[in-house]
């Protein structure tokens, strides 16, 4: 008798949910539990208002091209997260050809991604970025202009009444989208949820999880509802708790985590409740973030679709608070300092000193502070059009570092058991975008000789057909590739 792997994922949020979709197509024998401490999946950074919605596809982000200090910008990790969101489309575009995720409204919208600065300096760098850029396939169809005409039949509600005389630039991708990924996770963990042997169980909380005598892991969990508390046993753990990861994995107590601790940092946006104003945008417009600020806090205005319905979304505002997850407790920070990670945690504040006043800067910002940022890029705005929203919690990794002590990072990371039975995804963006690709790469850490294997290798080029292909280098793949997942998902 075949014996049927056992999965048990950790939270119900994009992650666990593309991880679950992936490891049934590869391995339709195997029994996954998913386990979701609230009771409706993807609450947390999943859920369309608590992230931005951008494919993230570093098309105009300006924070993943930073400047060298010769002038040249660096477009390397523009190039991964691009074809990583490529990869991406490819998942979900298969999906939809199968027919085992079909929404109501579609999860994945066109809306042109653009790139908006003023000042000699910022315009020489965003020139600078595209013509480092255009030459690669995946970026070739990247305008540019420093015509305040052009801009402005692009962009006229971020070009009305503005007064200054300082040179402007744009660049604009036609091609970018804006992703529902709440409902992306919800469409696809319904199919799961119509799979032989996959459980989804919400409102259950894992508590702790520890290697039982057999080498399996033993997960306790409480079933909130009714106090009950169960226990499972599998051979395989993925923690995708999202801000709750960090947690977990200390209490699964593998050496590989040492070190590793957490630092929140929670994001807000003002909202336009105005819908002649809404009607007035059509982009999602990235600015350029203020000295000392995070990557992530690019200042972008964004058309936002979801459910078939257009709103206007202007940050994010950082904010901070002690929880790790939005629904958390603001005793996750404080409970999170252990001996391997006090060291680390001190050392990355002592280096971070600019994002600590930063931070201090945002969190006493009062409303007309806000909206007096907002009016750079809305100069016509006004107050009674917007309102404060609070959007999701991002857990920045910080990590020993033996020069540093400690540093703080702002990418994802894969922590892998030496086993290979289970592994925990820390950090925030570029995430949901790059989703499938972190999940692969999960794949290929706990279970190398399957991926590698003929099987395997062939039922994964059917479901992503560049799959172990360079989208970067291959310029005609790239293309192709585009062309028809662009199609399939229905994109202009
Ligand atoms: C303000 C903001 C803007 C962002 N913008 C973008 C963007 O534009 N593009 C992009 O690609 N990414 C963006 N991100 C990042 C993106 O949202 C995340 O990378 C992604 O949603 C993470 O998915 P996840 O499944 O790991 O976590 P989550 O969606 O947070 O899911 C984790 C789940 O685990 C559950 N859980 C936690 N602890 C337990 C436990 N003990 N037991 C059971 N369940 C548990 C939680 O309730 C939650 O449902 C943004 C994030 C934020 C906060």
């Amino acid at each position: 008798m075949k014996i049927q792997p056992t999965f048990a994922l950790i939270g119900a949020g994009i992650m666990s949910a593309t991880l679950g979709v992936l490891i049934k197509k590869l391995m339709p024998e195997a029994r996954i539990t998913i386990f979701e401490r609230l009771n409706r999946v993807a609450a947390e950074s999943s859920d369309a208002w608590n992230n931005a919605g951008t494919g993230h596809s570093a098309f105009c982000e300006l924070n993943y091209t930073p400047q060298r200090s010769n002038g040249s910008v660096d477009i390397s990790k523009a190039l991964k997260i691009a074809s990583e969101f490529e990869t991406s489309k490819q998942l979900w575009a298969y999906l939809v050809e199968e027919g085992d995720i079909v929404g109501q409204y579609p999860f994945i919208n066109d809306i042109p991604h653009m790139s908006l600065v003023w000042g000699q300096d910022n315009v020489d760098f965003l020139c600078e970025r595209h013509t480092a850029m255009i030459p690669h396939a995946l970026f070739e169809d990247m305008q540019y202009t420093e015509d305040p005409d052009i801009i402005k039949s692009w962009i006229p509600l971020m070009m009305d009444g503005r007064q200054d005389k300082e040179p402007i630039a744009a660049t604009r991708m036609e091609i970018g989208t804006d992703v529902n990924f709440g409902a992306l996770t919800r469409e696809m963990v319904a199919h799961l949820e119509l799979l032989d042997g996959v459980d989804i169980l919400l409102g259950h909380e894992v508590q702790d999880l520890r290697k039982d005598k057999g080498g399996y892991w033993e997960i306790e969990v409480r079933n909130l509802e009714e106090d009950l508390d169960v226990t499972l046993n599998v051979q395989y753990v993925f923690i995708g708790a999202g801000g709750g990861t960090l947690t977990l994995l200390d209490k699964a107590d593998i050496p590989e985590a040492r070190g590793y601790g957490g630092f929140p940092v929670s994001g807000q946006f003002l909202r336009c409740t105005n819908p002649s104003v809404i009607l007035q945008h059509e982009a999602k417009v990235y600015g350029k973030a203020s000295v000392g600020s995070p990557p992530m806090s690019v200042p972008h205005l964004d058309t936002r679709i979801l459910d078939g319905e257009r709103s206007l979304l202007f940050g994010p505002y950082a904010g901070f608070s002690t929880k790790f997850l939005k629904n958390g407790s603001y005793f996750d920070l404080p409970l999170s300092i252990e001996m391997h990670n006090v060291w680390p945690m001190l050392s990355a504040g002592m280096h971070n000193i600019a994002l600590t006043k930063y931070l201090i800067k945002q969190v006493i910002q009062s409303p007309e502070d806000r909206f007096e940022y907002l009016k750079n890029y809305v100069p016509t705005a006004h107050a009674e059009d917007w309102e404060l929203t609070t959007a999701g919690q991002r857990v920045q990794i910080i990590k020993k570092d033996s020069e540093e002590g400690g540093v703080l990072k702002f990418g994802t990371e894969v922590v892998c058991a030496a086993d290979r039975s289970l592994s925990a995804l820390l950090g925030a963006s570029p995430g949901a975008s790059t989703s499938v690709s972190i999940m692969l790469d999960v794949l290929m850490k706990m279970l190398p000789e399957y991926m590698t294997s003929d099987s395997w290798q062939k039922k994964l080029r059917r479901i992503i057909p560049t799959y172990s292909k360079s989208l970067i280098s291959e310029t005609e793949l790239a293309r192709q590739t585009r062309e028809r997942t662009t199609k399939i998902l229905k994109l202009e």
